[in-house]
């Protein structure tokens, strides 16, 4: 028997990657994209934030994102073939992107499809540590 799958809320660093991810942007791999939990279902919006020298591990920052806007973008997405142009898909889109402010999850990875390299849950009092806030 396999091992079950982790979860998003349970990632550790070596672990199988739990997420079905579709790509939006791409350089050299991909640099933003959806990206949906195959054992719990959260849905998420993630963007690249850093790389290494080679742009090989790369640094992503996850946000949630509700599971309506995930499926109204990924129905765009899979009309053939996607109009990029449409006002209207424009909007789904944007209106995907906006159900999430805060960027709590950071995941580190050569192929976000495989296997996560590392990841840290951030919240603003790592941040004003981080930038030494008082
Ligand atoms: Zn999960």
């Amino acid at each position: 028997m396999s091992k079950p799958d982790i979860c998003c809320q349970n990632l550790a660093a070596g672990c199988r990657s739990p997420f079905e991810v579709t790509m939006i942007g791409w350089y050299d791999g991909v640099t933003s994209g959806m990206a949906r939990c195959r054992v719990c279902g959260r849905t998420y919006f993630f963007d690249m934030l850093a790389w290494d020298d080679e742009h090989e591990m790369r640094v992503y920052g996850f946000r949630e994102i509700s599971q309506r806007s995930y499926e109204s973008f990924m129905a765009i997405q899979s009309r053939s073939p996607p109009d990029a142009e449409s006002h209207d898909d424009l909007l789904a889109v944007r209106d995907a992107l906006a159900t999430s402010m805060e960027c709590l999850l950071y995941v580190a990875a050569t192929d976000l499809t495989r296997r996560i390299d590392g990841f840290s849950l951030l919240t603003f009092a790592s941040w004003a540590e981080l930038l030494r806030l008082r």
